[in-house]
């Protein structure tokens, strides 16, 4: 029998938006297992609380049976080795994102050498996403459900 071919796709996602829905409804299809890796980072303060981006990620995926979502709190590497991931999902908008993970990958591969990082590149109405723009519309009080593919409240 094959090997079952199980990925990760991890991020911060603080918060998860409509970029990263995006990623995961694409790449699930290409794999046998999806994982969502929230990182939990206690040197990186939140703005939306773990807890929370765990509970939106898994209802909005609960129907789809090879995608799950897991919070870890060690290198992406290691945690992808301990799942038997052999493929990390990584999106790409830009050139500044390429130029930070090619740095990143090399990395990751150097800690877990069987470990193939795989790019999807956005689809053009998400191009613009990033939880950052997010983070900052919210604080100023703007409504910014239309990039995200849950409510808040
Ligand atoms: P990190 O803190 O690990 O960079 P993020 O939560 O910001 O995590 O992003 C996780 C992944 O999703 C990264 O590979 C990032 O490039 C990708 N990503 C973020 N926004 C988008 C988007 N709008 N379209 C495609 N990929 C995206």
């Amino acid at each position: 029998m094959s090997k079952s071919r199980i990925a990760i796709f991890p991020g911060s996602f603080d918060p998860f938006t409509k970029g990263h829905y995006d990623i995961v409804m694409r790449s699930r299809l290409l794999f046998d297992k999806l994982i969502i890796g929230l990182g939990d980072n206690p040197d990186k303060e939140r703005f939306f609380q773990l807890k929370l981006m765990q509970d939106k990620i898994g209802l909005i995926f609960k129907d789809f049976e090879n995608v799950e979502v897991r919070v870890y709190n060690e290198l992406t590497a290691t945690f992808a080795r301990s799942h038997q991931a052999q493929f990390l999902i990584r999106g790409l908008r830009n050139t500044t994102d390429f130029e930070y993970e090619n740095t990143i990958s090399q990395v990751n591969r150097h800690i877990y050498e069987n470990l193939e990082t795989i790019f999807m590149i956005t689809s053009p109405q998400y191009a613009y996403i990033s939880s950052s723009i997010v983070r900052e519309l919210y604080s100023f009080g703007q409504s910014v459900d239309k990039f995200l593919p849950y409510n808040l409240d």
